[in-house]
C-alpha cells in the first residue's frame, strides 16, 4: 500500500507558511514503514529540532482506480479517519530553498499516525466535517472540510491521472491552519465532530 498526502489544501493553512494558494492539487508520498497504529507512541527523530502536528482527515481507498471521474470518486472510499502528518519543518525549509524533494521532512519513519476510521455514511455530508486536535488537552487545530480547496473527490480524480489507487491506500487530505510544534511528552488527541478518533503520545 501507498501513502498519498496533499500540500496545502487549506488557504489558512497556505497563508500560514507564506505558500501560495495552488491552482491544481500538489501532492507527495510517504513510504508503509511511516504508519503508526492503535496509539503506540511516535518517537522523536534525532535529525530534527523542529517536528510539527500537521492533523489531517484520511481517505481509505476501497477499489482499484486508474483516471477516475470526478463523479465516480465518491465510489473509491467508504471509510474516513484522522491522521498526522509530522513534517520536520528545518528539514523541510532546507530542501525548499534548495528545490530539493521533500521526503527526509515527510516521508521518514513514524511520520504518519493513524486513528480508527469511520464509515463515511455515519455523516449526512462529508464536505462538512469538524475535526480538531488537542495537545495535553488544549486544542491547537480546527478545520472543517468545507474549507478544502480540492474537494476529496478532485483529490481522487486528480491523483488518479498520475498513480493506480488500490484497495489499501491511503490520502491525507491536507492540513488546516494551526501547524506548529510538539515536544517530547506532548499527548495528542484528534477529533471527527465530538469523537474520539486518534490518541497517542510523543516520546
Ligand atoms: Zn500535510
Amino acid at each position: 500500500m501507498k501513502i498519498i498526502c496533499i500540500g496545502r489544501n487549506y488557504i489558512e493553512h497556505a497563508k500560514e507558511l507564506n505558500n501560495p494558494v495552488p491552482a491544481e492539487p500538489i501532492f507527495f508520498m510517504k513510504p508503509d514503514s511511516a504508519i503508526i497504529k492503535n496509539g503506540k507512541p511516535f518517537f522523536y527523530p534525532d535529525f530534527s529540532k523542529d517536528i510539527h502536528h500537521e492533523l489531517e482527515i484520511v481517505l481509505k481507498i476501497n477499489r482499484l482506480g486508474k483516471n477516475i471521474d470526478k463523479k465516480f470518486a465518491h465510489r473509491y472510499f467508504n471509510e474516513i479517519g484522522l491522521g498526522i502528518d509530522f513534517t520536520a519543518r528545518d528539514l523541510q525549509q532546507k530542501q525548499k530553498e534548495g528545490g530539493k524533494p521533500w521526503e527526509i521532512a515527510k516521508a521518514f519513519d513514524g511520520s504518519a499516525p493513524l486513528g480508527t476510521f469511520i464509515k463515511v455514511s455515519r455523516f449526512p455530508d462529508i464536505h462538512t466535517i469538524n475535526f480538531s486536535l488537542k495537545i495535553n488537552g488544549n486544542p491547537v487545530q480546527q478545520g472543517n472540510t468545507k474549507d478544502m480547496i480540492f474537494s476529496f473527490e478532485d483529490l481522487i480524480a486528480y491523483v488518479s491521472r498520475f498513480v493506480t489507487l488500490k484497495t489499501g491506500d491511503l490520502i491525507f487530505t491536507g492540513t488546516p491552519a494551526g501547524v506548529g510544534p510538539v515536544q517530547i511528552n506532548d499527548r495528542l488527541e484528534g477529533f471527527i465532530e465530538n469523537e474520539k478518533m486518534l490518541d497517542f503520545r510523543v516520546k
